[in-house]
């Protein structure tokens, strides 16, 4: 063999070997075969079920032959943007997409449609675009009626039953999620459906009068914000009654509501907890329902939604049938979008084992 052809066979086989290890930084675990390449931003790890969804997420895709890249955006909105116009230009096939503002993603899904790119709004709803295929969520305002009848039933009433005589009335402080997530309105709305009655017959009491979204919710269901929002309803409101209940919407909010009511006393034998709502069923919030502190939250299988948007997505490339349940729901402000609602389920001290432990959500050790 000639010099020549030595160093122009070397040359090719650089070449070769520089595209594989390019292609192979593409995702991870990518094995240079012709895997379609999935895009995963979730919005936080600040709240333990956004890390849960990621990696339920990853191995739902993987196990159906997917390459996955995984971001975390830091509850930063220019954040979320870079890492889904990183994952497009990194020639993502697919992205899924749990929002942190529903609303800002319009440009870059605009980008991503161009490009020929699979668009699911994962658990929160992706609004003002045409550019989203499909939705794979819970029944958003099945949670809310869920919190609603917690926060009823741990006061003794029944939704729509009037309240046995001589009960009531009660006190009660409403909080709602994050205004930019559309979630967080069909959660309030879906407790206040079975709450209201109560309040117009008298049984139940806002003493600090505040109620609807644009005053009780809380930006980026942030659960310090929710810590002095309750704080000041309690300096201002409570020095000469007992609050009986809180409507809280997240586990992360419930447990800043908890604090501030421990910093006025309650948790007490002479001033025992309210009853307190709240979501996600989070390790440190079923700690607090061990405790005495949380009365409720809500179980939503993250596995589940997990395993589910991974089917559509995959039915969806293979121009199957694509699994959805719900095509009336969900307007985005454009389009209504294809979903699938997955069940939410109730959670208090007496089935916590159950549903959470016997179905390996979270370990027995974990809540020690
Ligand atoms: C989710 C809830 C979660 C909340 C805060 C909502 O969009 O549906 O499960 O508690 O965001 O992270």
């Amino acid at each position: 063999m000639s010099k020549n052809l030595l160093y122009k066979l070397l040359a090719v086989v650089m070449l070769a070997s520089l595209v594989l290890s390019a292609c192979g930084a593409s995702g991870s675990g990518d094995t240079g075969g012709d895997k379609k390449l999935v895009g995963i931003s979730m919005p936080t790890k600040t709240s333990t079920r956004w890390i849960s969804d990621g990696e339920s997420m990853v191995k739902s895709f993987q196990d159906l032959g997917y390459d996955t890249d995984l971001q975390f955006a830091d509850n930063d909105i220019p954040n979320q943007i870079a890492q889904i116009e990183n994952m497009v230009t990194k020639g993502a096939d697919v992205l899924v997409i749990a929002a942190i503002d529903g609303s800002t993603l319009s440009d870059v899904l605009g980008k991503a449609k161009e490009a020929g790119v699979l668009v699911v709004a994962y658990d929160r709803l992706i609004s003002k675009t045409e550019n989203v295929d499909y939705y794979a969520t819970f029944d958003n305002f099945g949670v809310g009626v869920i919190q609603g009848t917690q926060l009823l039933n741990g006061l003794g009433l029944t939704p729509g039953e009037a309240a046995p005589a001589g009960v009531g009335p009660f006190n009660v402080e409403l909080f709602g999620g994050s205004p930019d997530d559309t979630n967080a309105f069909y959660f309030y709305d879906g407790a206040m459906s079975v709450i209201q009655p109560f309040i117009d017959s008298g049984t139940i009491v806002i003493p600090s009068g505040q109620m609807g979204m644009d005053v009780v919710g809380t930006l980026r269901w942030d659960g310090a914000v929710a810590q002095s929002r309750m704080e000041n309803i309690l300096s201002a409101n409570y020095t000469d009654k007992r609050v009986d209940a809180v409507l809280a919407p997240y586990d992360g909010l419930s447990r800043g509501i908890i604090a501030a009511l421990r910093g006025v006393g309650y948790g007490t034998a002479d001033q025992p907890w309210p009853v307190i709502t709240g979501q996600d069923a989070e390790v440190a919030s079923v700690k607090a329902m061990i405790a005495g502190e949380q009365t409720y939250t809500v179980f939503k299988d993250t596995r589940e939604l997990a395993a589910q948007t991974a089917k559509m997505v995959d039915q969806a490339l293979k121009g199957e049938t694509v699994d959805v349940n719900d095509t009336k729901t969900y307007d985005n402000g454009v389009k209504v979008v294809p979903s699938y609602l997955l069940t939410p389920y109730s959670v208090d001290i007496n089935n916590y084992e159950k549903l959470l432990i016997d179905s390996g959500y979270i370990k027995a050790e974990d809540l020690k």
